[in-house]
């Protein structure tokens, strides 16, 4: 096996990968390459980039995933909707940005925008002046506003004492900041991920507040849309869960992707940091064909 082989199957043991990281493209603290260089010092031999709706980050992170000895796998995790919930949609993007996902990207960034100014407009009606430049100067960067942004103006405003609060009150799910309607349609975001060749991966499938029955109808339209994978481990979760989502892939088909979701140091979260994936039937997303290169992996002879 050559150095730094990812396994075949998942034996419970702990893997030195993290598909699933945002840095400063989006909503991460860490720049691209302290990002990358977090994660070499952490031990990892690979990891994705998924920025949200975006791979600006990608070049930079690259370029030190070759200083830092760490294979950089090009990444983004895509916004959509799917009956009346916020879906996240992670493209691992071996081939980079191609086709349909070109203009979809672009297409995000003006939802982003749009989103920007009708969440800033309902901000202002609940006490918060100015809120879109508030937020602005929150991101401290002209990248895309999101959430978190509003939710930062809002403890600086001392409207609410901290994030939680602010996401609990003003702009988690069903809240009055949630909007989802600029969002295509999750089955319109696989496509674009397809069309790039990459792998569509259902992004951390137990945190929508789902019950087990809709979880499992999401994963039937994710997969008849032409989704590969799902995320079996999402940072730290409960076994007996991650043993039940596993039957969940298993029975459709869907491979196996892991991520810590790392945003910012601080936190109970680091790169790399998760919940090893449990032995399970359900196979590694990296033995898909589309990352064996990517990912340094012979392909097997038919
Ligand atoms: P957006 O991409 O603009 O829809 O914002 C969603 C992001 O908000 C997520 O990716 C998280 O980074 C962040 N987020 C969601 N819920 C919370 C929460 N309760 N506290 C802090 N951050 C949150
Ligand atoms: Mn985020
Ligand atoms: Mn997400
Ligand atoms: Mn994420």
């Amino acid at each position: 096996m050559p150095m730094n082989a990812l396994p075949e199957r998942f034996e419970g043991e702990a893997l030195s990968i993290d598909l699933h990281m945002h840095s400063t493209a989006s909503d991460g603290a860490l720049s691209p390459e302290v990002l990358v260089e977090a994660c070499a010092a952490r031990g990892l031999t690979h990891m994705a980039l998924t920025d949200h709706d975006t791979v600006a980050g990608v070049a930079r992170a690259s370029a030190a995933g070759k200083h830092h000895g760490v294979t950089v796998l090009p990444g983004t995790e895509l916004s959509c909707q799917w009956r009346g919930h916020n879906i996240h949609v992670v493209g691992l993007l071996p081939s980079g940005v191609r086709g349909e996902l070109s203009t979809g990207l672009e297409h995000q960034a003006e939802a982003r925008e749009h989103r920007a100014l009708q969440i800033a407009a309902r901000m202002e009606r609940l006490g918060l002046e100015n809120a879109l430049d508030r937020a602005r100067e929150q991101a401290d960067s002209d990248r895309p506003l999101g959430r978190p942004d509003f939710a930062k103006a809002l403890v600086a405003a001392e409207l609410v004492p901290d994030m939680a609060t602010a996401f609990r009150r003003y702009l988690g799910n069903g809240k009055a900041g949630d909007i989802k309607a600029h969002w295509p349609v999750l089955s319109t975001v696989v496509g674009w991920v397809l069309d790039a060749g990459g792998v569509a991966t259902l992004a951390h499938p137990l945190r929508y507040g789902l019950t087990r029955r809709k979880r499992g109808q999401l994963l039937d339209d994710f997969r008849a849309a032409g989704g590969q994978a799902a995320e079996l481990v999402s940072g730290f979760q409960n076994a007996d869960v991650t043993r039940d989502l596993a039957r969940q892939l298993d029975e459709r088909g869907l491979l196996a992707s892991l991520g810590s979701d790392f945003h910012f140091p601080g936190g109970h979260l680091a790169p790399g940091s998760m919940t090893p994936v449990p032995r399970t039937a359900v196979a590694p997303v990296w033995t898909h064909p589309c990352l064996a290169a990517a990912f340094g992996r012979s392909v097997p002879a038919a």
